[in-house]
């Protein structure tokens, strides 16, 4: 069956259903009702009250008139039934009723009834011309509605015309099932042309939801089941190097050089990669940890043991200060076991990089470290086998991809600060296996956190004063919003003089995102050595910046941070012995969302409930932030929402894939010709094989 074969379509009306992406009558069924009426409660003219309550009106028209000039132009039809008559008014879309409609016409009136001086009126009524008094039952009772006005653009497609055509390929379009009956049965969900009814015409609520539940099922199955597979496929073809763990430089790193112990959460994060490298298949693993959780450690126990069984690895992080950081970190705990770390970055001069380029290439560099400089097409690996991605969401699947073919099937190691709230790990990660470190490392108090206003702002630098003479350090942090980057460091900038004078005795820097890099590394140093006791600072320190001693950190403008941003930048104090402190600076004057995002921070240091939070209050598109978050567009399901259904999918998806990979039981065999496609799709996405 085709568009072109449902009754009544008009050129006009195909070209808006093609632009609006229904191209199949499938598609068309896809078109869930928006809401429904329920028209049950007709009712006489003469019963109406006219105090805005929701009526189903069946009469006559009348009579027709347009009144009123420009702006004020309106369309009244009088409705008369045996008992009485009242208005439907157009202020809009005039011409189009006035052609839709004619003295004589039966129609159906949806809408709320209002009195006007003497007589009843409905604005703007749903209204159905109905060609015959029994045709008057079928629009009474639920009725869907369609999003149609707005939708269908400039063409006019009635609800009516809609479920017309719903009913049409309903009884005509064989709908066979995909999902097996067995799990329909399970999962007590409708089959599928029950299912298409029963959306569309449901008899009660109870019929709505069941039928939702099936079409969100078969989303998110369809979805679990590609997923699985691609695991599948990995398991089955990508052979990781096998590596020896532990060798001689992992024992000597964690017995002889670790100045402390590891965290509950590092070992069993450590053991799962441990398992993971020695199974011969190539390791795709998330580490999700709060900041300051000690993911650094994590990862170069993971590079010491390519490196004890003969493999490169390489570390990458978003920035040069980060990857900077990393190197010298990295570099102080493995050079006395006689490890060659390299570090490459961007702004490296042409011989110095030279140098470095021969070294990966020819396999010395055991470690590299460095920015995405590293996933550029000259850089040439002798054997890579470890791959860490620090901060991943900075990185999108394409980036992982690319690394990905620097070696043969390296293991890779993905490092998030960010917390993911589990229902969108699952989902975004879905190619990942998952580790999650709690807890902080032992000794450290959580930061406690206040939200002061303007007029405290000399009780804060008291305050600060006060940490500063006991030996802490202070950050003092500005925002920055892209469109003003002009704006924002006059701010940070007459900030850095207030506190200057504010603080004679002490030192203080400024840190901001256009100084140069090696600016910036001078200014951080400085902090980090406590030549520097405060840093005024815009945004540029959020990620993983370590300076142990600093206890104090306050916020200018805190109301304008995202969520995750105030998270990262808290994230930085608390990190040594003392007990640490961080103050928003906020504006009365907030929004509700802003209010919520303050009193968050201060009642919790929990990264994955703040980032629930943030979730709940941003949907998942600006959660995470950028086009290429490789969320999969789900047109019925809610990842939210339905985070139980997903992992019912999940599961069953999974009992499936073990038992049938190929799909070759005879059950499986409608769901293969309609998974096969779905899968390729999926593939040409995560550009995998
Ligand atoms: P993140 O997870 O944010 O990357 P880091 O790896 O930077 O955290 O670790 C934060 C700090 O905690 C570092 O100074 C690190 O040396 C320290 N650290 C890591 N693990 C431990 C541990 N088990 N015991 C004590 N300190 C630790
Ligand atoms: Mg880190």
């Amino acid at each position: 069956m085709k568009l072109a074969q449902l009754s009544n379509i008009s050129a006009n009306r195909l070209k808006a259903l093609t632009e609006s992406g229904i191209h199949t009558p499938t598609d068309l069924l896809h078109l869930f009702p928006r809401r429904y009426l329920d028209r049950s409660n007709v009712i006489p003219v003469s019963l109406l009250q006219g105090q805005g309550e929701q009526v189903t009106v069946v009469g006559r028209v009348t009579r027709i008139n347009e009144t009123g000039f420009g702006a004020k132009k309106r369309l009244e039809a009088l409705i008369t039934d045996e008992t009485g008559s009242i208005s439907a008014v157009w202020f809009k879309r005039l011409a189009f009723f006035k052609k839709f409609l004619s003295a004589g016409d039966m129609v159906v009136l949806f809408g709320n009834a209002k009195r006007f001086g003497k007589g009843i009126s409905i604005a703007h009524p749903e209204i159905d011309k109905v060609d015959d008094p029994s045709a008057v039952t079928k629009l009474t009772g639920i009725v869907p509605v369609y999003p149609g006005n707005n939708f269908f653009n400039a063409t006019y497609i009635t609800s009516n015309v809609l479920r017309k055509w719903v009913k049409q390929i309903l009884n005509t379009l064989p709908l066979t099932e995909f999902i097996p009956g067995y799990i329909l049965e399970r999962e007590n969900l409708p089959v599928r042309n029950e299912a298409y009814r029963m959306i569309h015409f449901p008899e009660d609520n109870k019929d709505h939801r069941s039928a939702l539940r099936r079409f969100k099922f078969e989303e998110l199955f369809l979805f679990e089941l590609s997923v699985a597979r691609l695991k599948q496929n990995i398991r089955e073809k990508h052979n990781g190097p096998v590596l020896t763990v532990p060798g001689d430089y992992t024992r000597s790193f964690f017995n002889e050089v670790l100045p402390f112990e590891l965290t509950e959460g590092q070992k069993s994060a450590l053991s799962d990669i441990r398992r993971d490298v020695t199974s011969g298949i190539q390791m795709n693993r998330l580490i999700q940890g709060d900041v300051g959780s000690g993911k650094t450690v994590v990862a170069i126990g993971t590079m010491l043991m390519a490196a004890d069984t003969g493999y490169q690895s390489v570390m990458m992080a978003p920035t040069e200060i980060l990857a900077e950081q990393h190197y010298n970190t990295i570099s102080g705990y493995v050079k006395p076991l006689g490890i060659n770390v390299r570090l490459l970055v961007g702004s490296q001069k042409a011989a110095l990089r030279r140098d470095i380029l021969s070294d990966v290439a020819g396999g010395t560099a055991q470690i590299v470290v460095g920015t995405h400089a590293v996933i550029q097409e000259k850089v040439t690996f002798a054997n890579l086998g470890v791959a860490v991605i620090d901060e991943q969401h900075r990185f999108g699947v394409v980036q992982r991809s690319v690394l990905q073919d620097k070696g043969r099937y390296p293991h890779i190691l993905v490092m998030s600060a960010t917390p993911i709230p589990r229902s969108l790990a699952l989902t975004l990660y879905s190619d990942l296996d998952l580790s999650i470190i709690t807890g902080l490392p032992g000794g450290r108090k959580p930061p406690v956190t206040a939200v002061r206003s303007d007029q405290k702002r000399e009780d804060v630098y008291t305050f600060i004063e006060k940490e500063l003479l006991d030996g802490g350090q202070a950050y003092i942090v500005y925002p920055l919003v892209e469109e003003s980057e002009a704006l924002d460091l006059k701010d940070a900038t007459l900030g850095f003089e207030q506190v200057k004078a504010r603080f004679p005795g002490f030192d203080a820097g400024l840190l901001h995102g256009r100084m140069k890099s090696d600016e910036k590394e001078k200014v951080m140093r400085a902090f980090k050595d406590n030549e520097l006791q405060i840093l005024v600072s815009t945004t540029v320190i959020e990620v993983g910046v370590d300076v142990p001693n600093a206890s104090v950190m306050m916020v200018e403008h805190a109301e304008r941070f995202g969520l995750s941003q105030l998270h990262q930048l808290r994230g930085r104090i608390g990190r040594g012995v003392r007990q640490s402190y961080c103050i928003l600076m906020a504006d009365f004057k907030q929004s509700k969302d802003a209010r919520t995002r303050l009193a968050t921070m201060a009642e919790t240091n929990d990264g994955f409930k703040i980032a629930d939070v943030d979730l709940k209050l941003r949907g998942p598109g600006d959660f995470l932030g950028t086009k290429q978050s490789g969320l999969p567009d789900f047109r019925v399901a809610d990842i939210i929402e339905d985070q139980p259904l997903l992992e019912t999918a999940k599961q069953i998806a999974w009992d499936l894939i073990d038992r049938d990979s190929e799909l070759e039981l005879p059950e499986h065999l409608s769901l293969k010709r309609v998974f096969l496609p779905y899968l390729e799709k999926k593939k040409k996405f995560y550009s995998m094989g």
